[in-house]
């Protein structure tokens, strides 16, 4: 069965980086992917954008194309975002379907302060995606638990519905949100770093502008 990947995140503005990635892990996994922006992250700042204009920008970023779509269940839900709550959710819909958590290399270091961590290797497999000018690396504890799930090849998360750990392999783009908000706050224009459906309508980006 063709898997279903979810890339969470706060997309606080999404960037090309995002999609960039996103796109490639779709390519390699053969999957399904979706965005699925967070409300109220467990871990992080409050976004400058809320999520109302968030949903916008992900609508006007993924225009044009059929091969990632937006899934808005995580805002619709209200609350903190806990990632284990989501993925057990999708479990219930999807059957026996092979599902895939794609995290940035950043993100998954940080996976053992996430709510429930470990239970997330029953509900899905974790995708891994390399992000260049990341300092942090996965913890013993985290290595410890996902020597033995590794594995090298795509195609064998199709074996079963969710458990093993991939290093995806994507283009190193250098690109995050937080470097595009100081951007935008200093009066640039990052025109470039960011889906050009999102300067269609100069009020998109104004709450980075104001801030
Ligand atoms: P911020 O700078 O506000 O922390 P961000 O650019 O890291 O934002 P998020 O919305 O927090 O974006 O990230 C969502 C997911 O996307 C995370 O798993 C993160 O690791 C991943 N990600 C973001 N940018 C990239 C990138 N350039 N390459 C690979 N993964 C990325």
């Amino acid at each position: 069965m063709r898997p279903l990947a979810i890339f969470g995140g706060t997309f606080d503005p999404v960037h090309l980086g995002h999609l960039s990635v996103a796109w490639e892990a779709a390519e390699l996994l053969d999957a399904e992917v979706r965005l699925m922006p967070a409300s109220v992250p467990p871990h992080r700042p409050a976004p400058i954008a809320n999520a109302r204009q968030r949903v916008a920008m992900l609508r006007a970023a993924l225009q044009k194309q059929s091969r990632l779509s937006l899934d808005t269940r995580e805002l619709e839900r209200g609350g903190p975002s806990y990632t284990i709550d989501t993925l057990a959710e999708l479990r219930a819909e999807q059957g026996d379907r092979p599902l895939v958590l794609l995290i940035g290399a950043d993100a998954y270091a940080g996976l053992p302060a996430w709510h429930r961590w470990r239970e997330l290797f029953e509900v899905a497999h974790i995708g891994v995606l390399s992000r260049p000018g990341v300092e942090a690396l996965p913890s013993a504890g985290l290595r410890a638990e996902t020597a033995a799930r590794r594995v090298e090849d795509a195609a064998a998360l199709r074996l079963s519905p969710a458990g093993k750990v991939i290093e995806l392999a994507v283009t190193p783009l250098e690109i995050s949100a937080t470097r595009i908000r100081e951007l935008l706050a200093a009066g640039r224009d990052p025109r470039y770093l960011l889906p050009c459906g999102l300067f269609d309508d100069p009020s998109v980006l104004a709450p980075y502008r104001s801030a």
